[in-house]
């Protein structure tokens, strides 16, 4: 099967993409530098994965799916194709300079030495900076992959040395259509989930796939219909913040499947002190006690932005919630996203006016900006949810 097959309803993506495979292949030069753009769930390095797989494949159509260099390139095992990924708020600048500095060594056995940078957004200004000359003036072999939600997540001077590509969002036909071939879900249940998760591949495909994400978003839609004074607001918050505290959860309410994590953050600390010979309860020889540390404020700094992206994920449903109370008013109610809570919207909607809608997306944006600047989330979940007491 071809390494396109995952990517869904972007089929002007898949066609300009195998093109700049096969004229890659007959020398033609098509960019060194790329910039996938597209709504979060659009698969946008789910693109840049099948891309770099279809740029080093050996088979007879670019991206076979078949060849050894594409299943490496699909397992993340290729050494000639590599990541930048961050478990934190932002990217590295140590990481960025590491991977700038192997921008300019050959590739081992394929044609091209190709770097993704998943969530470039993510990288803040003078980051950017380091990767900006690898860009401008890039080695021969070397392709550059970077993908963000816009154009305007990254600097113009690196937007305007890249090759764009726009992905679209997906139809709700599209994404249901998936659900129904990788989960052999049933079709009414896909085309709800589909529409609940605004047509976002990951999240859908998370809905669909673990029981517990899609429990988590009813319980948490269905208590936000029943917060009417203080109390209960500080009662859902604490509820919020200690289902998060437990990685599993966070990660699930992520999409990312119970399988991603390997444990508690104790056992994983336990484990690393393990891997350097010291035993449960044993102290911390001097000599290794800065490795130890930083092992700790990574998992910290994990915890941090898995609690940062779960509570991002509520809010978010939490606007789409409002928005839907909006499209009640302008009687577009068969364009709701929250279709399995049709019966609660319209009740609400008859004492929440479409501009009172509005106002409290203002405080969910409000909310989401206070915890990007670090503010503490138990607070600020306290003060969203009490200004929306219904
Ligand atoms: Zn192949």
């Amino acid at each position: 099967m071809s390494v396109f097959h995952r990517l869904i309803g972007q089929e002007k993506v898949v066609a300009l993409l195998k093109q700049s495979s096969l004229n890659k292949r007959s020398g033609v030069e098509s960019g060194h530098a790329w910039l996938f753009t597209g709504p979060p769930g659009s698969g946008r390095t789910i693109a840049a994965r099948a891309f770099a797989a279809s740029l080093v494949c050996t088979g007879e159509e670019p991206g076979c799916g078949t060849c050894t260099e594409c299943q490496q390139v699909m397992n993340e095992t290729h050494a000639d194709v590599e990541y930048v990924r961050t478990d934190g708020v932002s990217i590295a600048i140590e990481d960025v300079r590491d991977v700038v500095s192997r921008a300019y060594i050959r590739p081992s056995s394929a044609q091209y030495r190709i770097i993704i940078i998943e969530d470039a957004d993510r990288m803040p200004e003078r980051t950017t900076n380091v990767l900006l000359k690898a860009i401008e003036e890039p080695p021969q072999s070397t392709i550059w992959i970077l993908c963000t939600p816009s154009t305007e997540d990254v600097l113009p001077t690196i937007y305007s040395r890249c090759r764009h590509v726009q992905l679209g969002v997906p139809s709700t036909e599209d994404v249901s259509r998936h659900l129904i071939d990788s989960f052999q879900i049933d079709a009414d249940h896909a085309h709800v989930v589909a529409r609940v998760s605004n047509n976002h591949i990951g999240r859908a495909r998370g809905l669909a796939g673990d029981k517990f994400a899609w429990d988590y978003r009813q319980k948490i839609l269905r208590a936000s219909f029943a917060v009417h004074n203080i109390c209960d607001a500080v009662f859902m918050s604490s509820f919020i913040m200690n289902s998060l505290k437990d990685a599993e959860n966070a990660d699930r309410m992520n999409s990312l499947g119970a399988e991603k994590n390997e444990g508690s953050d104790e056992e994983k600390l336990i484990d690393f002190k393990r891997s350097l010979g010291i035993g449960e309860g044993e102290r911390v020889p001097a000599v290794l006690r800065k490795q130890v540390k930083d092992f700790e404020e990574e998992l910290k700094r994990k915890a941090t932005r898995r609690i940062r992206d779960a509570l991002e994920r509520i809010m978010l449903d939490m606007i789409a919630l409002y928005r839907d109370v909006i499209f009640v008013h302008m009687s577009l109610g068969d364009g709701l996203i929250n279709v399995d809570f049709d019966e609660d919207i319209h009740r609400i909607s008859t004492f929440i006016p479409a501009d009172e809608a509005l106002r409290r997306i203002d405080i969910i944006f409000d909310a989401r900006e206070r915890l990007a600047r670090n503010c503490a989330p138990q607070l600020v979940m306290e003060a969203m949810w009490a200004q929306l007491c219904v």
